[in-house]
């Protein structure tokens, strides 16, 4: 079979995240295979001139949730994680496997169009995962383009069952309503996931799958420890949202009497295939203990201002050995997935922990943990990173444009300056998914009419959910507050 040869010639690109160099890029297959001289390069090589170009590895999306992409604007008022999440249940209610799709299908079209090539996806079908619904995500990040870990988010408790005093805040006759809700078993949940896994409908390359138990207090110990054993056999990624607030560190340690991550240590939960998403509420020891299994954390600072749940300890965290990543989280948790902005946090909010600038995420931390830091916890080798033998996943930016103007430190100038108005095309596997202002890969126009059809459909399927779930969150608030105060050992 004859080769498909590029030769990316002329651009000023970020070699092996180090250094700016005028070289051309050969790809082959998908993958690069060469970085030659300018000038130089095979006869057969289809030449494309990029020296109108900054080039540099595509943005990898360590955490987010597709099916926030048909939930924006649909949670109203200023609230913390645990309101957020009684007051929107009713958003993922009623989905069909096509509104899934259709969700993974508008955030992957958002994603590529703000130069993220890679993605570890956390979507939620309720009242529990389906084969269908996790294939038809699957195959729509396929189609895309996009490289995924499809990772269905499973739990077995309510949140009304998961926070221990909750239920009795409540009066008649949302009492009755709310305890009345449930989830699935959760040895139909595991069965579900793995016959998903066993009969993956893609090939098992560009879009792979993964285990999200959501939050560890809304599962219980039994299926936390079952989810382990499906990610250990299935060789799969598993992420959680770790100490993501102070209130799931009080509640650990009046449930657990340890912290979250000791918790999760017990269970025999943490690996190298572990990740928590957020981790805001870790201490030192969680961190070590965190370190010594050469387990993760993603950082998704737009998401953790947004609800307030706090800065994450990032710092900390890198000196402990902890491996990092960024994410954007949900579009109705931080209203976008802009992975320019997601890294541009990273190194900035650093700066807002401590006045001594050693103690700041440099510009070149903040890159690796948005390259290979978030590409380590999809699992994914060779991805983040313009070098031979690493996957041809590029963004060019446009050497004209504002930000590189006079042109000094280009990656200051990427990291600090940098959201996506200056990016012209991304390539994934050797193929461009985004060229002159369009997704090459989706039709945005039918994808934008198809979005408003379902949000229209679905918003008054869910009316009644809706009430109930927005007088339950009012609840949840106030219990929140005066349980978030209270003090817990480090
Ligand atoms: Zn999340």
């Amino acid at each position: 079979m004859s080769k498909h040869r590029l030769l990316l010639s002329g651009g000023l690109v970020l070699v092996k995240n180090e250094t700016f160099e005028r070289v051309s890029i050969l790809v082959t297959d998908g993958i690069i295979t060469a970085l030659l001289a300018d000038g130089d390069g095979p006869e057969d090589a289809k030449r494309i001139d990029v020296s109108d170009r900054l080039i540099i590895p595509g943005l990898v999306n360590g955490h987010t949730h597709s099916h926030g992409a048909l939930g924006r604007g649909g949670v109203a008022g200023d609230m913390t994680l645990e309101p957020f999440l009684a007051g929107s249940a009713w958003l993922n209610a009623s989905r069909s496997t096509h509104d899934l799709r259709l969700a993974a299908e508008l955030s992957a079209a958002e994603l590529i169009r703000k130069g993220c090539t890679s993605c570890f996806d956390l979507f939620i079908e309720l009242p529990g995962p389906t084969v269908e619904g996790i294939h038809a995500v699957a195959e729509a990040y396929q189609g895309a383009g996009l490289r995924a870990v499809v990772a269905p988010m499973i739990a077995d408790k309510t949140i009304y069952q998961a926070l221990p005093g909750l239920l009795e805040q409540f009066d008649q006759p949302l009492r009755d309503i709310v305890a009345a809700l449930s989830m699935p078993d959760w040895q139909d949940i595991i069965a579900v996931c793995n016959e998903a896994f066993a009969t993956w409908p893609v090939p098992d390359g560009r879009v792979r799958p993964g285990i999200g138990p959501t939050i560890p207090l809304h599962c219980s110990d039994a299926f936390l420890t079952s989810c382990a054993d499906v990610a250990a056999q299935h060789e799969i990624p598993l992420q959680t949202h770790l100490a993501e607030t102070r209130l799931q560190q009080v509640i650990a340690h009046q449930k657990y009497g340890t912290s979250l991550t000791a918790h999760l240590d017990h269970l025999q939960v943490l690996s190298p295939k572990f990740s928590g998403a957020h981790g805001v509420w870790l201490s030192q020891s969680e961190a070590d203990l965190l370190a010594a299994h050469d387990a993760c954390i993603c950082h998704n600072p737009l998401s953790n201002l947004r609800l307030g749940s706090g800065i994450a300890p990032v710092r900390m965290l890198m000196n402990s050995g902890v491996t990092l990543g960024v994410g954007t989280d949900a579009s109705n948790t931080s209203d976008g997935q802009s992975m320019f902005e997601a890294m541009r946090l990273a190194a900035t909010l650093s700066r807002a922990q401590a006045s001594d600038s050693e103690e700041w995420i440099s510009t070149r931390d903040a890159f690796a943990m948005s390259t290979t830091g978030s590409a380590r916890i999809m699992g994914l080798k060779n991805v983040g990173m313009i070098a031979e033998s690493w996957a041809a996943d590029m963004l060019f930016l446009d050497a004209g444009y504002c930000h590189y103007t006079p042109l000094r430190t280009p990656l200051d100038q990427i990291v600090f300056a940098e959201n996506g108005a200056g990016l012209r095309e991304v390539m994934i596997a050797g193929e461009y998914v985004f060229a002159n202002d369009r997704v090459l890969t989706l039709d945005e126009q039918s994808l934008a009419k198809r979005a408003a059809d379902a949000a229209t459909r679905l918003d008054e399927t869910n009316t009644q959910t809706r009430l109930m779930n927005a007088a339950a969150s009012a609840v949840v608030q106030s219990f929140c507050r005066a349980t978030c105060a209270l003090p817990y050992p480090n």
